[in-house]
C-alpha cells in the first residue's frame, strides 16, 4: 500500500498510517492503489456538498482569474458581501451580521471575544464568563478548548487558560441525574439557572451549546423542549446564547441551520465546516445589529485573523450556498437521513453492542456498549474503537469514531454522508455498516 513512507516529516495528532489520497468525486474516495472508499463522515462532518463539485470548481477557476487574495483592510471583495447578504437573508431575523474567519475554532473564540466585548460597550466589564456543557466540543484553539469538556482533547492541556463553568450535556441515555425524560423536568436545562447563580449573574456574558452534539456525544439530539427552557432562562438572566452551528450548519441536519428545528433565535451563531464544505478554510460569525452597533461603537471589535473574508475562500462559500439552497441538499438530508436512521435502527435489532441510534438529518451516530442492560461502555475503549474503524475501512467505508470519556459518555462513531447521497447509496452504506459490524461482533467474541 502506498503508505506515507517513516521518514515524512509531517506530524499529526496520531502516528495512524493512512494510504495516500488519488482522487475524491461525489461521495467516494480512492486511493493511490485505487481501493474505493465511501466517505460515510464527509471527512470530519465538512464535505456536505460531496467531493469535486463542478459548480465549486468553476467558481474556483473564475475567481483565480480576478482576486485570489486581498486583505480585509485594505479592499472589499464582491463574493464576501454577497455572501454574507445571502447568509443574513436565510437566517432566522437578528442575525443581520457577518464576521468571517477560516475555521470552526476561530469561530467559537470569535464569538466569546464579541460577547464580551458587547458587555464591555455597555460598561457591564464584569461580565466575562461563559458557560458551557459537559460532554461538548468547542475547538482545539486555548480559549475554544476552555469551553470544551471532551477528555482526550482537553486533560492534557490542564489547567485551562480558565476552564468555563459546566453543566451537564441533555445526554439522556447516561442522564447526569440518572432521570428519564419527561420526569426529569429537563433538569439538565435547568442547571443553567444555578450555574449563573453560582459564578454571580453579573458575571455571567453568555451559554455556549451545540444545537445537536457533534463530536463529543455524537448526534446528540436535545429533547424537543431543551431550548424553550434555555432560551428563557438566558433572557431572564440578560445573557446571550451562543449556537456553536460549526457541524450541524449548512443543511447537516435536514435544516440549512439546526435552530430551525425549535424556532430558535439565538444571539450568536458560530459556522465554518459545510460553510465551504471543504473546497476552502472559511467560517464565520453572525450576530444581531444591536450588538455589533453597540461593540462597534463602544470602540470596535479588536479583533481577526489574516485570511478572514478572502475574495477566494467567500467566493467558494457563495458557490456551495448555493448548491446546498438550489438543489434543495438540506431537504434531501432530510429525507435520506430518515432512512439512514431507520437503516441502523434494523442494524441494532441485529447487533446487541448497540447501544443506541440517534441523530437527525445526516447527522447520526452509533453509541456502543458492552453490556446493553447495564449500558456500560466496553472497558477497553481504545479497541473497540480501533477495531470498528479499522473493519469498516478495510470494507471500504469511512466513519467517524469517537471515544467513551470517563463513564460521562460511551464510544460512538459518527455517520455523516455528504449531503448529495442518494438513497441506493444509503443502503451500500448500510450494507457495508452490517459487514463491519459482524465482523466485529465476531472478533469481539473470539
Ligand atoms: N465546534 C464544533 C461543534 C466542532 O464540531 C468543531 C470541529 O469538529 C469545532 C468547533 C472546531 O472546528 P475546527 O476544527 O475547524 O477548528
Amino acid at each position: 500500500m502506498n503508505r506515507i513512507a517513516a521518514a515524512n516529516p509531517l506530524f499529526y495528532q496520531t502516528s495512524a498510517e493512512t494510504p495516500m489520497v488519488a482522487k475524491a468525486e461525489g461521495i467516494y474516495i480512492w486511493d493511490e492503489d485505487g481501493r474505493k472508499y465511501i466517505d460515510g463522515c464527509s471527512g470530519a462532518i465538512i464535505c456536505n456538498i460531496g467531493h469535486g463539485d463542478p459548480g465549486v470548481l468553476a467558481a474556483i477557476n473564475e475567481q483565480a482569474k480576478s482576486a485570489f487574495f486581498t486583505y480585509r483592510t485594505q479592499f472589499e471583495n464582491r463574493p464576501a458581501v454577497k455572501l454574507a447578504q445571502k447568509l443574513v437573508d436565510l437566517s432566522t431575523p437578528g442575525l443581520d451580521r457577518v464576521f468571517y474567519v477560516s475555521g470552526g475554532s476561530e469561530a467559537v473564540e470569535s464569538a466569546i471575544k464579541l460577547c464580551r466585548s458587547y458587555f464591555c460597550s455597555k460598561g457591564e466589564h464584569g461580565r466575562h464568563l461563559i458557560i458551557s456543557r459537559t460532554p461538548s466540543y468547542h475547538g482545539s484553539t486555548l480559549g475554544a478548548l476552555a469551553l470544551t469538556a471532551y477528555a482526550p482533547l482537553e486533560i492534557p492541556y490542564r489547567p485551562m487558560l480558565k476552564a468555563s463553568p459546566k453543566i451537564p450535556a441533555p445526554y439522556c441515555y447516561r442522564c447526569h441525574y440518572q432521570l428519564t425524560y419527561p420526569q426529569c423536568n429537563l433538569a439538565c436545562a435547568k442547571a443553567l439557572e444555578t450555574a449563573i447563580n453560582e459564578q454571580g449573574p453579573e458575571n455571567v456574558a453568555a451559554f455556549i451549546a451545540e444545537p445537536i452534539g457533534g463530536a463529543s456525544t455524537g448526534a446528540l439530539v436535545p429533547p424537543e423542549d431543551y431550548f424553550a427552557v434555555i432560551r428563557d432562562i438566558c433572557n431572564r438572566y440578560g445573557i446571550l446564547l451562543i449556537l456553536d452551528e460549526v457541524m450541524t450548519g449548512f443543511g447537516r441536519t435536514g435544516r440549512l441551520f439546526a435552530y430551525e428545528h425549535w424556532n430558535l433565535r439565538p444571539d450568536i451563531i458560530a459556522l465554518s465546516k459545510g460553510m465551504a464544505s471543504g473546497y476552502y478554510p472559511l467560517g464565520a460569525v453572525m450576530a444581531g445589529n444591536e450588538l455589533v452597533e453597540s461593540v462597534l461603537a463602544g470602540g470596535g471589535f479588536p479583533h481577526g485573523h489574516t485570511y478572514a473574508g478572502n475574495p477566494m475562500a467567500c467566493a467558494v462559500g457563495l458557490a456551495v450556498l448555493n448548491r446546498i439552497v438550489d438543489d434543495q441538499l438540506a431537504e434531501n438530508a432530510a429525507e435520506t437521513g430518515r432512512q439512514l436512521l431507520s437503516g441502523l435502527r434494523q442494524l441494532a435489532g441485529h447487533y446487541p453492542i448497540i447501544g443506541e441510534v440517534r441523530g437527525r438529518g445526516l447527522l447520526t451516530a452509533l453509541e456502543f456498549v458492552a453490556d446493553r442492560e447495564s449500558r456500560a461502555p466496553f472497558a477497553n475503549s481504545d479497541q473497540i474503537f480501533n477495531l470498528v474503524t479499522r473493519e469498516a475501512f478495510s470494507r471500504g467505508l469511512i466513519i467517524y469514531p469517537r471515544k467513551s470519556i470517563n463513564g460521562l459518555a460511551g464510544d460512538h462513531v459518527l455517520i455523516a454522508p455528504p449531503l448529495i447521497i442518494s438513497a441506493a447509496q444509503v443502503d451500500e452504506m448500510l450494507e457495508r455498516l452490517n459487514e463491519t459490524l459482524a465482523a466485529v461482533t465476531r472478533l469481539l467474541a473470539d
